[in-house]
C-alpha cells in the first residue's frame, strides 16, 4: 500500500468511519484544515480528496503553459515562519510542477498525507438531524460520519464541457484542460483547435503553437492580457522575501486583493493623458496583476477603465501584425480586469507566427464537431486534437457535484436554485455544521487565493475552538442573515464594474441555465476579514447555535 493510502485508526462500527470533522479535498484549503483541526484542536479528523495526490486545482490542471498569476512569494501559505524559511521559489510566478512540489513539500513537512485518503470522490452528503451527523459517502462505497462537515473543493474544479453536438464521433483526441493528462500531450506535428481564450487558453496557445503543426484559436469573447514578465527570481528577491515575510503578510492582508503589492490612491482622471500613458507603460513593463493597481477608480468608474482599456488595446493592435486578426484579439466588449485578467507570455505575439489562425466564434459560432474537425457556417476546421479552454462551473458546480443535503431533506442545489444564499461565504442556512472554505459569497476568486484561504481556515477553526470550549454542538447561520449577505454581496458588486462583464463566470453567465448572480464578494478581503472578525467578536452573530 503506498504510504498516500495509509489510514490512521478511528473507531469503526459496521463498516462506517466515525469522525469530529470531515474535509473534502486536499488543495490548499484542506491540507490547511487538517492540519488545524488535527494539530491545533486535537480533533479526530481525515480528509477525502479524489486525486491521487495532494495540489487540488494544480493536481488537475496540467495543460501546456499553466502557471499561477499569483508571484511566488505570495502564493504561500503564510502562517508558518518556519514553511516561510524553508521553501524556497524559483521564479517570479510559479509553474504547476513547482507549486505540485510546494504542496507535497507542505504535505511532508506537517505530516498530512497520513490522514488524506486519496482516490476518494464524495458522491453524498447527508445531514442526519437527530444525531446531528454528516454522513458522507464516497464512489468507491466508503461511509463516513462526522460531526463538522468542511468543504475545500476550490472554486474552479468542475468541468465546464461545452455540449457541442458531434463531440462523441471525434476520432481524433480531446482534452480539457482542467483535467490534463498526468503524462502530458504530444502535438508535435499535429493540426490542433483550442476552444476558449481565457486566463487558462492564453497560457497554453503559445506553448501549444509552439510545438504543433498548427493551431486554431477559437474566439468567442476577446480578453485583455497583461504580460507576466516571468523570469528567475534574483538572489537578492529571495532574500528580501526572507527578510520581509512579516511586512509581506501585512501588506497581503490590508489590500482588498491579497496581492503583495498597494493600490495606489491616485484617479486615473486626474491624470493628464501623457501622465497616464506614462503610468501605464510602466506598469506594462513590469508586468503581471500589478497593472490593476495603477489607479484607485479603475474598477469603480468607468470612464477611468476606459483609460486602462484603450492603452491595452492599442498594445494588441501594436504587438499583432494581421489587421483583421488584431483587430478580432482588440475588439473588447467589456472593462478591463471585470472579468478576471489573465497575465501571459507571448499571447498576442504568438498571432504572428505562420502556424496559428484564429477563429472568431461570437460572429460564426461552432455549430458542431465532425469526425475530423470543427464546424461552424464558415465551414470545417480540420484538427487532430481539439483542447477546450473552456472554464469551469465556478463556485458553485464543485459544492453542487457532493451531493449535499441538509435539515429535513432539503438538498444544497435546491436551497441555491436561484443563486447561492451563504452567509459570509461560508455557511448556509438548512446546513448546520457544514463550512463552505472560500464558498461562493466570500472574496475567494478575487482575491489572492492562499490569503482568502487562510483566513476562512482559521475562522473556522477558531469557531470550532469556541464550540468546543463552550459544550456547542450546532451552528448553521441564520436564514435573515444570510439573505443580509447576499444583499450585501450584490451591493458590494454593484459598485464595482465586475457585472459589467456579461460573459463571466463570476455571474455564471460561461455555464447554460445557470442563474446569473455575482457569486465572489467584491467588498474586498481586508474588509470581509474584519467583517468575519466582528461577526466572532460578536458572539457569531448571525448564526444559530445549539
Ligand atoms: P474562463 O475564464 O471561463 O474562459 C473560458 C473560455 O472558453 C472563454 O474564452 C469562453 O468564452 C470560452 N468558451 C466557453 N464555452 C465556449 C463555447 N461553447 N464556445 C466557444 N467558447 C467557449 O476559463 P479559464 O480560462 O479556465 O479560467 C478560469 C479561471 O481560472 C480564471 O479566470 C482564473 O481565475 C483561473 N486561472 C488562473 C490561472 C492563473 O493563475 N494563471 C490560470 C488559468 C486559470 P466566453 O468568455 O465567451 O464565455
Amino acid at each position: 500500500m503506498p504510504d498516500t493510502m495509509i489510514q490512521t485508526a478511528a473507531p469503526q462500527s459496521a463498516g462506517v468511519t466515525h469522525l469530529d470533522a470531515l474535509i473534502i479535498g486536499a488543495g490548499l484549503s484542506g491540507m490547511y484544515q487538517l492540519l488545524c483541526l488535527r494539530d491545533r484542536l486535537g480533533l479526530s479528523v481525515k480528509a477525502l480528496e479524489a486525486g491521487q495526490g495532494v495540489g487540488g486545482t494544480w493536481y488537475w490542471n496540467r495543460y501546456p503553459g499553466a502557471r499561477c498569476d499569483s508571484e511566488s512569494h505570495s502564493y504561500s501559505f503564510y502562517f508558518s515562519d518556519e514553511l516561510l524559511q524553508e521553501w524556497q521559489w524559483s521564479e517570479r510566478y510559479p509553474g504547476q510542477a513547482e507549486i505540485m512540489r510546494y504542496m507535497n513539500f507542505v504535505a511532508d513537512k506537517f505530516d498530512l498525507k497520513r490522514d488524506i485518503r486519496f482516490g476518494r470522490r464524495v458522491n453524498a452528503a447527508t445531514y442526519d438531524e437527530a444525531a446531528n451527523l454528516w454522513r458522507v459517502s464516497t464512489e468507491n462505497g466508503e461511509q463516513y460520519t462526522t460531526k463538522f462537515l468542511i468543504t475545500g473543493v476550490g472554486c474552479l474544479s468542475a468541468a465546464n464541457i461545452p455540449a457541442i453536438p458531434g463531440l462523441e464521433t471525434f476520432k481524433g483526441e480531446w482534452y480539457h484542460t482542467g483535467s490534463w493528462p498526468h503524462d502530458g500531450v504530444d502535438f508535435t506535428g499535429k493540426r490542433v483547435g483550442q476552444i476558449g481564450t481565457g486566463s487558462t487558453g492564453i497560457q497554453a496557445a503559445p506553448v501549444i503553437a509552439a510545438q504543433a503543426a498548427h493551431l486554431t484559436v477559437f474566439q468567442r469573447t476577446a480578453n485583455y492580457s497583461i504580460p507576466a514578465r516571468n523570469a528567475p527570481l534574483t538572489d537578492a528577491f529571495k532574500a528580501w522575501t526572507k527578510t520581509s515575510a512579516a511586512e509581506i503578510r501585512t501588506t497581503m492582508q490590508s489590500t482588498p486583493n491579497g496581492h503583495p503589492f498597494l493600490i495606489s490612491p491616485r484617479l486615473a482622471l486626474d491624470s493628464t493623458p501623457e501622465e497616464r500613458e506614462a503610468l501605464y507603460e510602466a506598469a506594462w513593463d513590469y508586468g503581471g496583476l500589478q497593472f490593476r493597481a495603477t489607479y484607485q477608480d479603475m474598477m469603480t468608474n468607468k470612464a477611468a477603465n476606459d483609460t486602462a482599456a484603450e492603452f491595452l488595446k492599442a498594445k494588441i493592435r501594436g504587438i499583432v501584425k494581421d489587421p483583421e486578426t488584431a483587430r478580432l484579439l482588440s475588439d473588447i466588449d467589456h472593462p478591463f480586469a471585470s472579468k478576471r485578467p489573465p497575465v501571459d507570455t507571448n499571447y498576442f505575439e504568438t498571432y504572428n507566427r505562420d502556424n496559428v489562425a484564429l477563429v472568431d466564434v461570437r460572429a460564426h459560432p461552432i455549430q458542431s464537431i465532425s469526425e475530423t474537425g470543427i464546424v461552424t457556417d464558415q465551414g470545417e476546421y480540420p484538427v487532430d486534437i481539439i483542447v477546450f479552454a473552456t472554464g469551469f462551473d465556478a463556485m458553485t458546480g464543485p459544492l453542487f457535484k457532493l451531493n449535499i443535503t441538509g435539515r429535513d431533506g432539503l438538498a444544497l442545489t435546491e436551497a441555491w436554485s436561484a443563486g447561492p444564499r451563504s452567509y459570509l461565504g461560508l455557511q448556509s442556512a438548512g446546513f448546520p455544521n457544514l463550512f463552505t472554505i472560500t464558498g461562493p459569497g466570500s472574496p475567494s476568486v478575487l482575491c489572492n487565493m492562499p490569503v482568502a484561504i487562510e483566513q476562512h481556515v482559521e475562522w473556522i477553526t477558531d469557531c470550532i475552538a469556541h464550540m468546543r470550549a463552550n459544550g456547542i454542538e450546532r451552528i448553521e447561520a441564520d436564514a435573515d442573515a444570510a439573505e443580509k449577505w447576499v444583499e450585501h454581496t450584490n451591493e458590494a458588486a454593484n459598485a464595482t464594474l465586475l457585472p459589467l462583464a456579461k460573459h463571466s463566470w463570476y455571474l455564471g453567465a460561461n455555464v447554460p441555465g445557470k442563474p446569473r448572480v455575482f457569486m465572489p464578494y467584491a467588498g474586498g478581503m481586508a474588509r470581509y476579514r474584519a467583517i468575519c472578525a466582528d461577526v466572532a467578536a460578536k458572539g457569531y452573530e448571525g448564526f444559530v447555535f445549539s
